[in-house]
């Protein structure tokens, strides 16, 4: 029998009794990170990073039980060992290490491998058995030195400021927010960012987390006056479009900022003016040296391109690969986060 199978409710290792990021309400739950499509509210108790456990149980409520473990430390869960590595994604986000009767699996969760200065750095760990998520697992994505795209963001608010009219830009409300917020700030830049109402609170978590990186302050976009906006870069999610929130804007330049916009297909079904590549998942090339550097012998691709990333390493690497059926979303998975 596997060490993890999906069941209804989730990724089940029955040698542990728990289950890895259940999508419905189990005993027992190991978190990879706080994410509305990996995290969600139900289960009995919950065990994650110590970073994660804040956002976790603005998530979760005040009744959740909630374990912590410190990144690499072990804790015997059934007839498993368990441990929490960092994947790179947002502020308390793990990859999952399982060892039971000498075999070890990895559940990376999603993950990146470019610089953020809000989390912990992805850790390469070595495994018998991968499981990784796929949402961009296609060679088309590949993305562009962060640092160039933050200078981007830079010319797009200087150009609205210019203008005299907001910049708005869309991106995901846990995690790519603070991300650009640190650095603009680590830009040298000293003015305020506005933002949509789901973004605040969010940010105080990570503004409380020790630590932290310096970013930028954020004040409400809604409690603003409309001088206030005018050249202003707004943050908000993408949910808040079609809402009467969004109407002040109406003179906005708009931007996204997400992998999506590597393709220029998804920029124009989206009615996107401007695309930021800047993404907290792996890209194609950062997929492959994550799995050759796990010396797995066994991958598992889940959620997003996984057929494609599967059959790819079957090919290539000669390794058995093939797809884990789970209900995780990627990016689009972020989206349940921009609620307030
Ligand atoms: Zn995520």
């Amino acid at each position: 029998m596997a060490l993890l199978e999906p069941d209804d409710r989730g990724l089940w290792c029955a040698a542990g009794g728990f289950h890895v990021d259940p999508w419905a309400p189990v005993p027992r739950a190991v978190l990879t990170h706080g994410h509305g499509d990996h995290a969600r509210p139900g289960s009995g108790s919950y065990l994650s990073v110590i970073e994660g456990a804040p956002i976790l149980r603005r998530r979760l409520g005040d009744d959740a039980t909630i374990q912590t473990l410190a990144y690499g430390e072990r804790l015997r869960i059934g007839d498993t060992t368990v441990s929490l590595h960092p994947a790179g994604h947002v502020l308390g986000s793990a990859q999952i290490r399982i060892e039971h009767a000498g075999e070890i699996w990895v559940v990376t969760g999603d993950y990146k491998r470019d610089r953020d200065p809000t989390c912990a750095p992805f850790e390469p760990v070595r495994c018998d058995v991968l499981v990784t998520e796929a949402t961009f697992a296609l060679p088309i994505y590949r993305w562009p030195d962060p640092a160039q795209v933050i200078d981007d963001i830079v010319a797009f608010w200087d150009e609205a400021r210019d203008a005299g009219v907001p910049a708005l830009l869309f991106c995901y409300a846990l995690g790519k927010a603070q991300r650009i917020l640190a650095e603009l700030a680590a830009r040298g830049i000293d003015r305020p960012v506005h933002a949509h109402g789901a973004m605040m609170g969010i940010t105080d978590v990570y503004r409380a987390s020790p630590g932290m990186a310096p970013m930028l302050e954020l004040r409400s976009a809604t409690d603003a006056k409309k001088k206030d906006l005018e050249g202003a870069l707004v943050l908000s999610p993408l949910s808040a479009r079609g809402t009467s929130w969004i109407r002040r804007f109406s003179k906005a330049r708009s931007g996204f900022a997400s992998g999506w916009m590597q393709v220029r297909g998804d920029r124009r079904r989206r009615a996107i003016a401007r695309g930021f590549v800047l993404s907290d998942h792996a890209d194609w090339p950062a997929l492959l040296r994550t799995i050759d550097e796990s010396g797995a012998s066994r991958v598992l691709a889940t959620h997003g391109f996984a057929d494609a990333l599967a059959r790819y390493v079957r090919e290539t690497r000669g390794i058995d690969a093939g797809v884990l059926a789970t209900r995780y979303e990627g990016e689009a998975g972020a989206e349940p986060d921009e609620a307030p």
